[in-house]
This record gives C-alpha cells, sequence and structure tokens, in this order.
C-alpha cells in the first residue's frame, strides 16, 4: 500500500470525533490527503424549527477546537438564554438543551436548506468556517430519523429516550425509518471507490455506525472497493468507555464485547465490512474468536484519552491495514 493513503472514516459523533481528531494527526504527520469523514445523520431532528445535526457538529466543533471538552457536546464557553426563553414559551423539549451558540449554527444550516442547499452542501459550508482539515460528508441527503420501541410498546425520538430517560427505559429495537429509500450523500461512494483504506471509528454500532452502513449502496461500496477496511472496538475489556453502546447491543442481542461487536460486522470474505479489527490490550485475549470470525485481529491501545492516543490508534489502524493489503 502507499505511504500516502486516501482515508475514509465511518464516524458517529462523540467517538467519532474524538477518532478523527487522530486520525487527522496522523494523516498529516504522513503528508497523506485529508481524510473523507462519512458522518451519521441518523439522530439528525427538527426542534424549535430548526434542523439539527449532533454528530455533524460533534465533529466540526472538535476538528475546529471549539467544542466543549468537559461536557463532551457542544460549544466551549457557551450559554443558554435562548434556551431559557424556549422553556417559557413551552417551545421545544424541556430536557433538551440548545446553547446560544449552538443555536446559531442551527440557524445558519436551517437557512440554507430553506434556502434550498442539500444537506451535503449545507456540510460544505459549515467546513468553511475553521480550517478542519478533514472533508465531511453526512452519510445520506435523505432525513432519517432513529426511533427507538421501548417495553410497553411507545415508540419515540432516539434525542428522547437517550437525552430524557438517559437510556433506562429497556429499549426492545431501533429503527431507522425512511433508511430503505434513502441514498448515500454524492460523493461518498466514491470515496469509498477511491479509498486506500476505510476506517470505522469506535462508534456506537447501533445508533452511529448501524445507521451508516444501512443506507443503500454504502455496504456494497465498502464490499466492492480495493480498500481494506478497519474497524476499531468502542468496547473496551466488555464495556462501554462511555454512551449506552452496551444497551443498544443487548437490544439487538449482541454481547458487550469486542469479539461480538466484530462479529455484528461480520468479515468481508463472508459479506460483512470488516478486514481487520482493532481490540484494546483488556481484550487482547479475543483475538483468537476474531481471528476465527475470519477478521484480523490487531491488539492495540484503544484509550482516546488525548489527540497523541488517538492518532496512535490511527497508526494503528493504518499499519493494520497494510498488513492485511492482498
Ligand atoms: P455519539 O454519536 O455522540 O453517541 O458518539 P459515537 O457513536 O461516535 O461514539 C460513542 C462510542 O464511543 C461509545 O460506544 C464509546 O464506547 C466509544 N468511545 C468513547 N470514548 C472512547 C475511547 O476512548 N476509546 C474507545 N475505543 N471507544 C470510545
Ligand atoms: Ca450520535
Amino acid at each position: 500500500m502507499t505511504s500516502s493513503p486516501r482515508v475514509v472514516v465511518l464516524a458517529g459523533g462523540v467517538g467519532g470525533s474524538k477518532f478523527t481528531l487522530g486520525v487527522r494527526e496522523a494523516l498529516a504527520r504522513l503528508g497523506a490527503p485529508e481524510a473523507t469523514v462519512v458522518v451519521n445523520t441518523g439522530d439528525d431532528l427538527w426542534l424549535s424549527g430548526v434542523r439539527l445535526q449532533p454528530d455533524v457538529d460533534s465533529i466540526l466543533y472538535a476538528l475546529a477546537g471549539v467544542n466543549d471538552t468537559e461536557r463532551g457536546w457542544g460549544r466551549a464557553g457557551d450559554t443558554e438564554r435562548v434556551n431559557h426563553e424556549l422553556q417559557q414559551w413551552d417551545a421545544g423539549w424541556p430536557w433538551f438543551t440548545l446553547g446560544d451558540l449552538d443555536l446559531g449554527t442551527h440557524l445558519a444550516r436551517t437557512g440554507w436548506l430553506r434556502e434550498g442547499l442539500t444537506p451535503t452542501q449545507v456540510v460544505e459550508r459549515l467546513s468553511h468556517r475553521w480550517p478542519l482539515g478533514v472533508r465531511m460528508l453526512p452519510m445520506t441527503d435523505t432525513e432519517v430519523d432513529t426511533h427507538v420501541r421501548v417495553s410497553g410498546g411507545e415508540v419515540m425520538h432516539f434525542q428522547e429516550w437517550w437525552t430524557r430517560h438517559r437510556a433506562q427505559l429497556a429499549p426492545l429495537g431501533f429503527d431507522n425509518p425512511g433508511i430503505r429509500s434513502a441514498r448515500p450523500a454524492p460523493g461518498v461512494v466514491e470515496a469509498i471507490a477511491d479509498a486506500d483504506v476505510v476506517l470505522l471509528a469506535p462508534s456506537n454500532p447501533v445508533v452511529s455506525i448501524g445507521p451508516i452502513l444501512a443506507v443503500p449502496g454504502i455496504r456494497e461500496a465498502l464490499a466492492a472497493t480495493a480498500a481494506r477496511v478497519v474497524g476499531v472496538s468502542p468496547i473496551i475489556g466488555g464495556s462501554v468507555v462511555r454512551g449506552m453502546a452496551d444497551v443498544c447491543l443487548t437490544a439487538i442481542g449482541v454481547a458487550t464485547s469486542a469479539a461480538a461487536v466484530a462479529g455484528l460486522y461480520g468479515a468481508r470474505r463472508d459479506g460483512g465490512v470488516l478486514d481487520a479489527w482493532l481490540i484494546a490490550q483488556e481484550d487482547a485475549h479475543l483475538a483468537p474468536d476474531v481471528d476465527a470470525q475470519g477478521v484480523r485481529a490487531v491488539v492495540a491501545p484503544l484509550w482516546m484519552r488525548d489527540v497523541a492516543a488517538s492518532a496512535a490508534m490511527a497508526d494503528a489502524a493504518l499499519a493494520a491495514a497494510e498488513a492485511t493489503a492482498r
């Protein structure tokens, strides 16, 4: 493989943005072209008349260095004056906070959508303000939701289940209505076809990577590309690092284990998506399990403590791609 690989990353929000920071750094050191990041838009939503794209914004803010690293979402130093007013009006969701600076992003995005720009064009515009060092693409221009069915049969928006109920209601399943008629956003299939390496960020397998892979055409592009496809486990030592991937995995009958998630994605040779799978040192004993599934297991430190640690993970993923190159 080339020493200057063309890289595509499939990513969700928090795990996706931390990993993307590392990929950007690793590629810059190699003098390689900027990565293309295909971002989950399954949890996008309309609220109080504006369009929210949580995962796009997490990646945008993190790459721009304006994210709130303590809270883990939104803009650093944000205030909530508008949110307070919305609550006085009983508008929106009382349990969902929209920061003032963040609302600026949502207003800009909504204005551009109303003017007729596609989500891809909107994401491109959002990418102009700061030098991001990657090309961001939404997974699709089609509006897709993520719904959660909970015991008792109630169906709610993913944000209601996660932010309001803190994932405390046992989910029976997740659904992306509309996804079967969605198309990959312009450039997504081309980027995968032209890549040397496709990386699956350590994002939530069910509600971040799952929707990306569910857009008809993306799995096919991964099957057809000459690129090596390398995933990074979001599960370390049998638990999620943060978030609720464990609850999501349980709901779809998959164990919270690095080997089980590899099985969920599947080996490319068997119609799945993975050539190689990075697992943490804590999970080194699972390597034979992963190998037996037809996916090359590579053990590496997987804690994204800082950008240097994420960049070392990206290096390990690129080396794994090299090692499995045809
Ligand atoms: P969301 O869209 O904001 O929920 O974020 P993602 O789907 O991109 O990422 C959530 C996943 O990131 C969770 O399942 C975590 O297990 C994983 N994650 C967060 N921090 C780390 C880390 O330091 N290392 C690894 N391997 N995974 C992480
Ligand atoms: Ca998300």
